[in-house]
């Protein structure tokens, strides 16, 4: 229960609409139990009259008004809550959403890294919607049917104490007892049924995702078989589900019936003292109508178990804290910008070697180092380091002669411009693609970026509002690189680090593009990793790395001279 406090808090936010939304139930409930309780009178009191002196004098018209005024309340009363009480729950739905996204954003790439892309999105969308519940099936209820039950006891009881007592400490006991059974025995299933679901959604969307990958391998029908098998499972929980529900609402009703059975016994011999009168009949039809206070109860329960197994699923995010945490002033530096990694030893949260150790490096402001190193030799992480897209374990990294944990975000990613090793094509127009980089480039700049990197046949036919990505033109593993160098272009920031950038490009492109950077590296303080050994000697500076560690750091001349690694490695690929 306490896994659900954070939801319960957020009321105060959207207490008007959920406060009004609950009175607008309550006064529905006691139009219902008003109409059935003032019917049951007025067709006795009326029979009664009938057949006595009374018909002159029995008033026909007020409890006839009201009649009418309780049926017509009801049914506006019961439109009213519905508007009212899903507008507001709606709203705070939306603003679940906006703060678990704000929640999630910081804990990519360190704390989620385990979880996968399918059972994020789940729980963003299928979790954030169990919420509602809480107030819509467990609390207005709750609140609502305690209320109502207060009031039909107070109105009996002023008829007959006893009588209204009696049925009060009934309803009371089925109302507390209810949701208590019906929790426990609904709990597992609710649970299941919430893991059933988010495993549904990640094996389909695996299976979507892979299907090319899949046919080819022969392996989809395995997988197309997964997805079926826990529909199979999610569907058994539904229908466990569905029963239940029938059941605890077809328990409540015969509860209901013995109850009208009773009070009837009781009330038979006359209500209040007086001799049998048209007023048994109100005690009876009051009995009956407080089937309505329970029914939002009966079937509210079983749903109790899957929404705190949704409100455990939302909290494990909500209330993690980032790994890396960015503070929310910018700082001073220098004008000049350095980099220096002193010390530097980092290993990946599932590794278990250090993927960086002891790593001393300086790069003076306005470099051109270039990092040569074996693949898995952690040339990477020392970029992401930079970027501090995860945090050092020991040692520190300065930029500009500040450690970078003072940095503010974004001055962060103001001062470096990154070609990453993979490119992401997000799923928009091609301008959507480059404008992430510089937000506020021409449509000019676009085509100049677009030009320099030899993309310019892109931009032929619908121009920059081309779509790209999964909805629209896929590019090639060499198209997608020099969107990256484009996106590089546009960012213009004062450090540049490049992660083989010119991997997947033939040999004349990949010259054009390094001349691209010859114009475009003055001034800038460059980090360049590369598996080719081309064009090295126009670099100040070289820096071999091995298993996570400097082996050998000169200039191409002198590491040439030296003999060693890399003198061999230009024997062995020249
Ligand atoms: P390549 O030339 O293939 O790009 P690299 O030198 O860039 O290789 P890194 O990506 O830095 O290599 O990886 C260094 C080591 O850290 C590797 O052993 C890799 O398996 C491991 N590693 C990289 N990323 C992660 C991660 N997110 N979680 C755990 N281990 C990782
Ligand atoms: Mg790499």
């Amino acid at each position: 229960m306490r896994d659900l406090l954070p939801y319960l808090k957020l009321y105060k936010k959207h207490w008007f609409g959920l406060s009004l939304g609950m009175l607008l139930a309550l006064l529905t409930l006691f139009a219902s139990i008003g109409l059935l309780t003032l019917s049951g009178w007025f067709l006795s009191a009326a029979a009664v009259a009938g057949l006595t002196i009374a018909r002159e004098t029995f008033n026909y018209m007020l409890p006839g008004a009201f009649v009418r005024g309780f049926a017509m309340g009801r049914t506006a009363g019961r439109w009213g809550e519905r508007v009212v009480s899903h507008n507001a729950t709606f709203k705070l739905l939306t603003d679940l959403r906006i703060f678990f996204f704000s929640k999630l954003a910081p804990l990519i790439p360190g704390r989620v890294s385990n979880l996968r892309d399918a059972d994020i999105l789940n729980r963003l969308v299928a979790d954030i919607s169990a919420m509602d519940h809480v107030y819509l099936r467990l609390v207005t209820p709750m609140v609502v049917g305690s209320a109502g039950i207060i009031g039909l006891t107070a109105l009996l009881s002023w008829f007959d104490a006893k009588l209204g007592l009696i049925l009060g400490a009934i309803l009371i006991t089925l109302l507390l007892l209810w949701p208590i059974v019906f929790y426990k025995l609904g709990k597992r299933n609710g649970a299941e049924l919430t893991s059933n679901k988010a495993t549904l959604r990640v094996a389909t969307l695996d299976w979507l995702q892979g299907y090319s990958e899949l046919t080819l391998f022969g392996a989809e029908e395995r997988y197309r078989n997964a997805i079926f098998d826990v529909q199979q499972r999610l569907l058994t929980n539904q229908r466990f589900n569905a029963h239940f529900a029938g059941i605890a609402q077809a328990l409540l009703i015969l509860a209901n019936g013995w109850t009208i059975a009773l009070m009837l016994w009781l009330a038979a011999d006359g209500v209040g003292g007086q001799s049998p009168n048209p007023m048994i009949a109100l005690v009876v039809f009051a009995t009956m109508a407080s089937v309505e206070i329970l029914m939002p109860i009966a079937g509210a329960f079983q749903h109790l178990g899957q929404t705190i197994t949704s409100a455990r699923r939302l909290n494990d995010i909500i209330l993690s804290t980032p790994d890396v945490q960015f503070p929310s002033q910018s700082t001073e530096h220098e004008s000049s910008y350095s980099i220096e990694y002193k010390d530097v030893s980092f290993q990946y949260p599932d590794g278990n070697t250090n993927a960086l150790s002891e790593v001393n490096l300086f790069i003076p402001a306005g470099q051109k180092i270039a990092i040569l190193g074996q693949t898995g030799s952690g040339k990477s992480t020392l970029l992401q380091l930079l970027n501090r897209y995860w945090d050092v374990q020991k040692g520190h990294i300065q930029i500009a002669g500040q450690p970078i944990t003072k940095w503010s975000e974004s001055q962060l990613r103001q001062a470096i411009t990154v070609v990453s090793q993979r490119v992401d094509i997000l799923n928009g127009t091609l301008k959507d693609n480059l404008l992430m980089a510089s937000p506020h480039a021409t449509d000019q700049d676009l085509h100049q970026a677009l030009s320099k990197v030899g993309l310019s046949k892109l931009i032929d036919e619908q121009g920059l509002e081309s779509w790209l990505g999964d909805g629209g033109r896929q590019l090639s593993g060499g198209e997608k690189r020099r969107i990256g160098i484009a996106r590089a272009l546009l960012h213009n920031g004062p450090i540049l680090l490049l992660d083989e950038p010119t991997e997947g490009l033939d040999k004349q492109t990949e010259r054009q593009i390094m001349q691209l950077f010859e114009q475009h590296f003055e001034n800038k303080t460059v980090v360049f990793i590369t598996h080719r050994l081309v064009e090295l000697s126009k670099m100040d500076a070289i820096c071999l790395i091995e298993q996570g560690r400097i082996v050998e750091y000169g200039s191409h001349v002198d590491l040439l001279a030296n003999k060693r690694r890399y003198f061999e490695l230009n024997q062995t690929l020249n």
